[in-house]
């Protein structure tokens, strides 16, 4: 059932009128009979505090009588609201913004206007897209140095403490005379333009802030060049300032406290920790390669033996077990007549053989026949084992090693048994 009545058109929707009613009573004008596909219906009203997304501004969120609104559009000059309870056509029902989100995307709003203005006027700088950046058309000559943008913020700053008054001007649609950002299924109805005074004015259906006071401060954040040549200019104003702020406070706290210096220190001691780093990995990456060779030579002589040589190393990562395998192949190289892995195959695991441990890497390598057989038997006694691979390597990993001393049993017994082993 639809209400007879006329809905207010977007443009002049109570939230447009004044921003700071955060509740009405009003009636409904029409409801979806069944939810759309996400499972909610599209509620229109006579009148709403919720404002539909648009102009940059993200949609509002709040109730009507006990449901919770998630979404609110444009549809031409109609604010849907998507609810997850249905409403009968003319039914009374009070509609609730939540006034704290609300407030935040004024401020942000109101923020990015004064800075538009700011960069154009006095820069040049033309903003062609807004979210919580701005983005703005610069190209080789026309950019924004850091220098610049600490003067552009000290503007915009000056504006708040000077309080300039922001004010909405309505006007009856008139295709003469329509602004070139008005989306083009928006026809009829009025156009709104937000004024701040003597700096701005511009074509918005937004909810603004009725006054720069109310804007706080504003921050400069970084800049991010983008394709063709635009740069976004990223920024805070409000309650984010101070939001940001508590951040990064606890976040130098922190930094105090793990790097035992004042946070006018915290750089040189993050670089002289990475310096201490880099320099330890060097020696780690040195040690691993001493260790490879010692390991390869104990792994030829198991080989020397018989076909299977095996080695579990705990902590061992696959790098460490391929250097061992490459040490053996090294090895192989100086007795160029027959080499060790030629004549049968090596297993080697790392991470942890310890019940829950974790597991790790598993490589195997030497002859194609006993590399298949040896991860056929493996793979009986390790379920959990995963990997892949040809001819005369196999690489995995498993989340457990627990069985790993019977499966190197069995696949001792199963390589020993193997054809072609002469
Ligand atoms: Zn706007």
């Amino acid at each position: 059932m639809t209400n007879q009545k006329e809905p207010k058109p977007v443009g002049l929707l109570a939230c447009q009128v004044d921003p700071y009613l955060w509740e009405l009573e009003t009636e409904v004008h029409a409801c979806s009979a069944e939810p759309n596909a996400d499972g909610f219906y599209e509620v229109e009203l006579l009148d709403t505090v919720l404002f539909p997304e648009g102009g940059g501004q993200p949609s509002d969120r709040g109730t009507i009588g006990s449901a919770e609104v998630r979404h609110v559009y444009r549809e031409a000059l109609r604010a849907i609201h998507l609810t997850s309870e249905k409403f009968e056509g003319g039914a009374r029902v009070r509609v609730k913004v939540d006034p704290e989100r609300r407030l935040d995307h004024m401020q942000q709003h109101s923020g990015q206007h004064l800075l538009s203005a700011i960069l154009e006027r006095e820069y040049g700088l033309e903003t062609v897209a807004c979210k919580s950046h701005v983005e703005l058309k610069t190209d080789k000559t026309l950019k924004l140095d850091p220098g610049q943008q600490a003067e552009i913020e000290r503007r915009c700053n000056e504006a708040i403490c000077r309080r300039v008054p922001v004010t909405v001007e309505t006007s009856a649609y008139n295709t003469d005379a329509l602004p070139s950002s008005l989306p083009d299924d928006y026809v009829g109805g009025v156009v709104r333009h937000v004024v701040i005074d003597g700096l701005d004015r511009n074509a918005c259906c937004g909810t603004h802030v009725t006054n720069l006071a109310e804007l706080q401060a504003i921050k400069l954040c970084h800049t991010d060049r983008i394709r063709g040549g635009n740069t976004r200019l990223f920024f805070l104003v409000g309650d984010r300032v101070l939001r940001r702020l508590h951040e990064a406070q606890e976040r130098e706290r922190r930094l105090t406290s793990l790097l035992s210096c004042g946070p006018d220190a915290h750089v040189a001691a993050v670089e002289r920790t990475q310096l201490l780093l880099r320099d330890a990995s060097k020696h780690v990456r040195s040690l691993q390669s001493e260790v490879a060779e010692g390991l390869a030579t104990r792994l030829v002589q198991q080989l020397a033996r018989g076909p299977l040589a095996v080695l579990h190393r705990d902590g061992a990562d696959s790098a460490l077990l391929f250097s061992i395998v490459r040490a053996i192949g090294d090895t192989g190289a100086a007795a160029a007549s027959s080499p060790p892995l030629a004549r049968g195959v090596v297993m080697l695991t790392g991470g942890s053989a310890a019940a829950g441990g974790g597991g790790g890497p598993v490589l195997i390598a030497g002859d194609e026949a006993l590399v298949a057989r040896s991860v056929e038997v493996l793979r009986t006694h390790i379920p959990a084992m995963r990997g892949g691979g040809k001819g005369s390597l196999w690489r995995g990993k498993s989340t457990d090693w627990a069985g790993l001393d019977r499966a190197h049993a069995a696949i001792s017994a199963a390589v020993a048994g193997d054809g072609s082993i002469q």
